[in-house]
């Protein structure tokens, strides 16, 4: 058993290094725009230039639409869920949804005044990766109550600060500190740092589930992209590369969206398939461990309703169907069983004399010693105050009277113990009757072996009645 677990699981170092290199792949795809920005960087002249102003408003419509449409996504699994981070992820795009489409929009006005078409575009990054960031902040906290998930004002609200943003990225372009290395650099090194916190934070907090996965690939592209437009001048080609990096990373964050919104509709709840096999593990532990709870429950139940409390011998619904079984069995060309009909002689008297808990006594003994007296696969039931039956299968007449005989003896032969010192004693009549030879249904089989009791009561009782 040690040797197959052993064969089976690999060692811990192996485990410790293939978790490392996992993590490994993961930084390198993260990191594959940066071997294209230093590929421009180092080998390709700055000055090598594609102004095409229609090319550049279609791509930044698509992106206006594709950002709304994930905006719109979001926001849906937002309101299923409630995950704070949803929220954020939701302001996130539609704020830089509606600071970014008015790059495209004043692309025509690139050679009027350059800042008005430039400076859209840092400012739309900065507001998302500072939204980003904030939702970040508030991964795994516990969900939005569904009345805020629904109340609009908050959202205005928001729309209201991105309006007002839109002025004051206008207001700044106007000014005369617009065309300032400081104001580029601080809105676009803005939006680099807070990318790189992101990172920096979802490492810190060990955060790996694959959607937060995706989230950190997707943050480090928009991290590198604001890197290339650093590096780029307007419509140089670092320039575009940097929109097609953004675009990379927003494309594998709508994706994530887009697997939240058809699974959990929450980014914390999509597990990853190490978790998921520990959650399979302890939920089939924990069904195998109700199944047993159950199976427990069953058998208690079942010997609830098939035992006498009192004595633990068979009740009579259960000597019913077990004398119909033997009846099965003698009537496929089984041997005939017996049965034999019991009743303590004078019990009343017992109670009147001792009391009732000493009578309850002795019917447990009496089960006790009938139990005794009897073969194994023979049969005890309390099928009255105190009467009682016992099955005996595969036995004659014969064999039942020598069994009701050692009964009655034993019963007839030992005293009892009667409380305060005292003992008492007790007798038994029996009757006994053989299927096929009384007949062959259950009632006449039953009838005759009371007949045969009475018949014992009658004689005088303390006797094994059989014809
Ligand atoms: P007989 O010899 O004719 O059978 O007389 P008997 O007194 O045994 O018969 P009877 O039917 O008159 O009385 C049965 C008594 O059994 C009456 C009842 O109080 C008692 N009894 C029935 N069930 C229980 C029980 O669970 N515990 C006790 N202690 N007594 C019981
Ligand atoms: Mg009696
Ligand atoms: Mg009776």
């Amino acid at each position: 058993m040690n040797a197959t677990i052993a064969a089976r699981e690999p060692a811990a170092m192996i485990r410790f290094i293939t978790k490392v290199y996992a993590r490994c792949l993961l930084a390198g795809f993260a990191l594959i725009p940066a071997s294209l920005i230093a590929y421009l960087f180092f080998f390709q002249d700055p000055a090598l230039k594609f102004e095409d102003h229609l090319f550049h408003e279609i791509a930044i419509a698509a992106a206006t639409v594709e950002g709304l449409f994930v905006a719109c996504v979001t926001w849906l699994c937002y309101r299923s869920s409630g995950e704070p981070l949803l929220r954020w992820l939701t302001l996130g795009f539609l704020g830089f949804v509606l600071i970014y489409a008015l790059h495209g929009l004043f692309t025509g006005m690139a050679h009027h005044n350059m800042w008005l078409f430039l400076l859209y575009g840092p400012a739309s990054r900065l507001v998302m990766s500072a939204l980003l960031l904030v939702g970040l902040l508030s991964y795994n906290r516990p969900p939005d109550s569904v009345a805020k998930r629904t109340d609009p004002r908050g959202w205005l609200a928001w729309i209201a600060v991105f309006a007002l943003a839109d002025l004051a990225v206008a207001w700044l372009a106007y000014s005369a500190i617009a065309g300032s290395l400081a104001v580029r650099l601080s809105l676009e090194g803005g939006a680099l740092v807070l990318c790189a916190l992101n990172v920096a934070v979802l490492t810190l907090r060990r955060i790996y589930t694959p959607l937060m996965v995706i989230y950190g690939i997707s943050v480090t592209s928009f991290a590198l992209a604001s890197l290339a437009f650093i590096l780029g001048r307007p419509w140089n080609h670092m320039w575009w590369l940097a929109h097609a990096i953004f675009a990379g990373g927003f494309f594998l964050l709508s994706y994530g969206v887009v697997q939240a919104f058809h699974t959990t509709r929450s980014f914390a709840t999509i597990y990853s398939q190490t978790e998921l096999m520990a959650r399979l593990a302890e939920a089939t532990s924990r069904t195998e461990s109700a199944l047993q709870e159950l199976q427990r429950t069953n058998d208690k139940l079942r010997h609830m309703a098939t035992t006498d409390p009192l004595t633990g011998a068979a009740n009579r619904r259960e000597f019913i169907e077990r004398v119909e079984a033997e009846i099965r069995r003698a009537q496929h060309g089984g041997a005939p069983f017996s049965l034999l009909s019991l009743d303590l002689d004078h019990f009343k008297a017992i109670n009147d004399t001792y009391g009732h808990q000493a009578g309850d006594e002795v019917l447990r003994e009496f089960v006790q010693k009938c139990l005794d007296a009897i073969r194994p696969y023979d049969g005890v039931a309390r099928v009255g105050g105190e009467e009682f039956m016992v099955l005996l299968p595969q036995a004659g007449l014969d064999a039942a009277l020598a069994i009701g005989e050692r009964i009655r003896s034993v019963i007839a032969g030992s005293a009892f113990e009667a409380g305060s010192g005292r003992r008492g004693e007790v007798t038994v009549s029996v009757g006994a009757s053989q299927f096929g030879r009384d007949g062959n249904t259950m009632d006449m089989v039953l009838r005759a072996a009371d007949e045969r009791l009475y018949c014992a009561k009658r004689l005088g009782r303390n006797r094994v009645v059989v014809a």
